[in-house]
């Protein structure tokens, strides 16, 4: 029995994926059985921007790297990759199929697999995967999906399993009469290699399956989870964390997938890290010697322990500051206050540590005052700041203002159908900014951030690969 553990394009090709890698031991932990990961989101990449790799190649060969050179090919491929997306999401749309849709269909057709299983992390990879998932269901291929991206349109066509239990446990019920031996006898009882109640959990994610060539990066990184969710769960503008009770992963674990992968460069890609927790990796890490990056809130707990986690090799940490306004903060939830943000940031930067800040405009009730507050915070904390990501608050589904629109100030709210995506949400406010005041508001004021800026912009796009820098 084999199973291809599949990335569908579109999303940034710099990473190996995290899902994938996850999978594929956990898997193979539990079950006899052949895993591959395909990453077919870097392949189409490979295919479709030969002329960039080319160039990328050539950075690579050089004694030093040029990062100049580096980010002005990676502000190319965000350019053009952006245009090519929406065009082949159109072609889905339509029915048409995306480009090279033959070629990577070929792909996974060589490696004869019993089961496909889609890890579908980000939403626009929905486009592309249900032009695969209806490829491959002609054929004949069974196929299943996962992931936090998985929507009602991917569900409708395929069976959908919510983690790596449900998955071990689909296999083991439905594939298991199909197993054979070299001597074609039916090996059905071998297949689960534990009993329900006691899968092997010591996890090690694999990331050995990747072609190296076809990431458009200059180092291997890998991305890692250190817990199962975010331990705070309240801002209520979140949607992103696992709704799963906290659990923290086994260090040595951690220890040992960094070591087996030879990265030097590692990017958590956890919510949020407690700060324990933090000191606990840090220990773990500096006689590793890596580059790592992870995103934090900037509380109160961190002072004082900054220096330390610089010292372990901590490179970069992207803050989730929001708003430099502390009303604006209160009503978000964010459990944090703008004069314990900016000292945070201070002491990081002190301790050498590049700090990229989130800012998120256009919260529910946010005033034009209230968003100036947010520009004169990050130029107030200029010398500190390197990076600023931007987003425009949406209305989402699953989050705590579409449970309880009254609450903040949410007035009217619609909902309209899409083809492959779920709904798409609209709404006014009856107090304060609407969503276009924010967007104009930030148009506005976009000079002004990209002047506090130190690093290039497209990193924004491309946040691992800070740890160059
Ligand atoms: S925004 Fe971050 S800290 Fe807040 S609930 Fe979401 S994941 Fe947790």
């Amino acid at each position: 029995m084999k199973v291809i553990l599949l990335y569908a394009p579109f999303c940034t090709p710099t990473m190996m994926p995290y899902s994938l890698s996850y999978l594929k031991n956990f898997l193979e932990n539990n079950l006899n059985i052949e895993t591959k990961c395909l990453d077919l989101n870097a392949k189409f990449h490979t295919l479709k921007f030969p002329k960039l790799y080319a160039e990328l190649k050539a950075i690579k060969e050089m004694n030093q790297y040029n990062l100049l050179l580096f980010a002005k090919l990676l502000e190319t491929l965000e350019r053009q990759s952006r245009e090519i997306y929406s065009e082949n999401n159109w072609n889905v749309v339509e029915s048409k199929a995306p480009e090279f849709l033959k070629e990577l269909v070929e792909q996974i057709t060589r490696e004869k697999p019993d089961l496909v299983a889609f890890s579908l992390v980000y939403s626009s990879q929905c486009f592309y995967a249900k032009a695969l998932l209806q490829a491959l269901t002609e054929k004949g291929i069974p196929c299943i999906v996962g992931g936090p991206a998985a929507n009602s349109k991917i569900k409708a066509i395929c069976p959908y399993l919510k983690n790596e239990v449900e998955l071990v446990e689909y296999i083991a019920k439905n594939f298991e009469k199909k197993s054979f031996t070299p001597m074609q006898k039916v090996i059905s009882s071998k297949f689960l290699k534990y009993k329900e109640e006691n899968y092997n959990c010591g996890t090690i994610p694999d990331f050995s399956d990747y072609v190296m060539e076809n990431y458009f990066t200059l180092e291997k990184m890998i991305p890692l989870k250190t817990c199962s969710t975010c331990f705070y769960k309240q801002c209520t503008f979140c949607t992103h964390f696992a709704d799963v009770p906290y659990l923290e992963y086994n260090i040595e674990n951690i220890r040992k997938t960094i070591v087996q992968s030879k990265a030097k460069y590692v990017y958590f890609v956890d919510d949020m890290i407690a700060k324990n927790r933090l000191v606990e990796l840090a220990e773990m890490l500096k006689p590793l010697n890596v580059k790592w990056w992870c995103q934090l809130r900037p509380t109160k707990d961190l002072i004082g322990v900054l220096k330390e986690l610089q010292a372990s090799g901590l490179h970069t940490v992207s803050w989730g500051v929001e708003s430099g306004n502390q009303r604006i903060l209160d009503v978000m939830k964010k459990g944090t206050q703008v004069e314990i943000a900016a000292q945070v940031l201070q002491e990081s930067h002190a301790a050498g540590i590049k700090n990229a800040a989130y800012i998120m405009f256009g919260f529910p009730t946010e005033t034009k005052e209230e968003f100036l507050d947010t520009i004169n915070f990050l130029k107030q904390n200029e010398n500190a700041v390197d990076l600023v990501t931007t987003s425009i608050f949406g209305l989402q589904k699953g989050g705590k203002v579409y449970a309880n629109p009254e609450a903040f100030g949410v007035a009217q709210i619609t909902e309209t159908e899409r083809t492959v995506l779920d709904t798409s949400i609209t709404y006014t406010t009856s107090i304060g900014m609407q969503r276009e005041d924010a967007r104009d508001m930030r148009r506005r004021y976009i000079k002004t951030i990209k002047n506090i800026e130190k690093f290039p912009r497209v990193l924004n796009y491309f946040k691992e690969q800070v740890l160059l820098w």
